[in-house]
């Protein structure tokens, strides 16, 4: 049915088959679950842009005291597309683990979390452009909310654990992996500047506002004053400004118009600092010519 896929978790034993949200599974999870965090305390969580925004608000933290403190980075391709999971123990404990009393953010925890054990699959179908949205269901020894009674459909599961915002928010980073993924050679590697272009606008949101607000930012593309306004006073505003840019990033895109002839303009002040450069190098070298015939005298 597909020939590509973007899973969440990336890695994880997935039953092969992908269904739609109107199918019924039989699962329930709640706090007298024989195996209760059992699933906390061996945590491979990928991380959307969404959960970092989230987690980093919760906690009380920057974009760099989250990353450093709680993610691992990964690649997600052959092209070292950047990718985070949770940091855990050694062991495998997730650190947001609050003992017995499971998730200490459990308001705030990530897609993988929410929607474990059903997997999201971002699938490009044949003959289509647009990416759609399939689910499998993870089986795990020990997880044991497969044996209780309760029966519900994906999309009463999505909005129970609340899946819907996290993907409204995301969807749009998840459709730029999967254009990079099935666009394959074709749009070529990306350069180590847009890898950590594709890194600072999916994670690292403190240091993206920093950038887009930046003097040189504002010089070089078409952008009013409302929308810096709006980026600078909210999160969720420059996430989605973010994906934007990374589709001009990595494929060219003209996603954010650019200020009339500043390459050009970019050329020219590029070309003066050459010929000020060279023109002082000249002068350099005369002056030692010179001096050195001074002392012949
Ligand atoms: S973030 Fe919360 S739900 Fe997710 S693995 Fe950690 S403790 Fe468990
Ligand atoms: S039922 Fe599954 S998801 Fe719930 S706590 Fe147990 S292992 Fe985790």
């Amino acid at each position: 049915m597909s020939d590509e896929k973007l899973d969440i978790p990336f890695t994880s034993p997935a039953v092969p088959n992908a269904f739609g949200s109107g199918t019924t599974i039989r699962f329930n999870c709640h706090k007298g679950v024989s195996c209760f965090n059992a699933c906390c305390k061996r945590a491979d969580v990928t991380l959307a842009p969404y959960d970092v925004l989230r987690l980093k608000k919760r906690l009380g933290m920057t974009s760099e005291e989250f990353l450093d403190k709680h993610t691992v980075p990964f690649q997600m391709d052959q092209d070292g597309v950047p990718g985070l999971k949770m940091k855990t123990t050694d062991e495998g404990v997730c650190l947001l683990l609050d003992g017995e009393n499971g998730c200490s953010v459990y308001a705030d925890r990530p897609t993988v979390c929410r929607y474990y054990p059903v997997a999201l699959l971002n699938v490009r179908e044949k003959d289509s452009s647009d990416p759609a949205e399939k689910y499998s269901l993870i089986k795990e020894e020990h997880c044991k909310g497969h044996e209780e009674a309760r029966e519900i459909s994906v999309a009463d599961y999505r909005q129970e654990q609340g899946c819907v915002e996290y993907d409204d928010m995301n969807r749009e980073w998840y459709r730029l992996i999967l254009k990079k993924k099935s666009a394959g050679p074709a749009v070529g590697k990306p350069s180590e500047m847009s890898l950590q272009v594709f890194f600072m606008a999916s994670y690292n949101l403190d240091t993206f506002r920093r950038f887009v607000l930046s003097d040189s930012f504002r010089n070089t593309y078409k952008l009013s004053d409302v929308f810096y306004s709006g980026v600078e006073k909210s999160d969720e505003a420059l996430l989605d400004f973010g994906f934007r840019f990374l589709r001009q990033v990595l494929f060219a895109e003209r996603s954010v118009e650019e200020v009339t002839g500043i390459w050009e303009k970019r050329l020219a002040e590029r070309k003066e600092v050459w010929d000020l450069r060279t023109k002082m190098e000249v002068e350099r070298r005369q002056k030692e010519i010179d001096d050195r015939y001074k002392g012949d005298d």
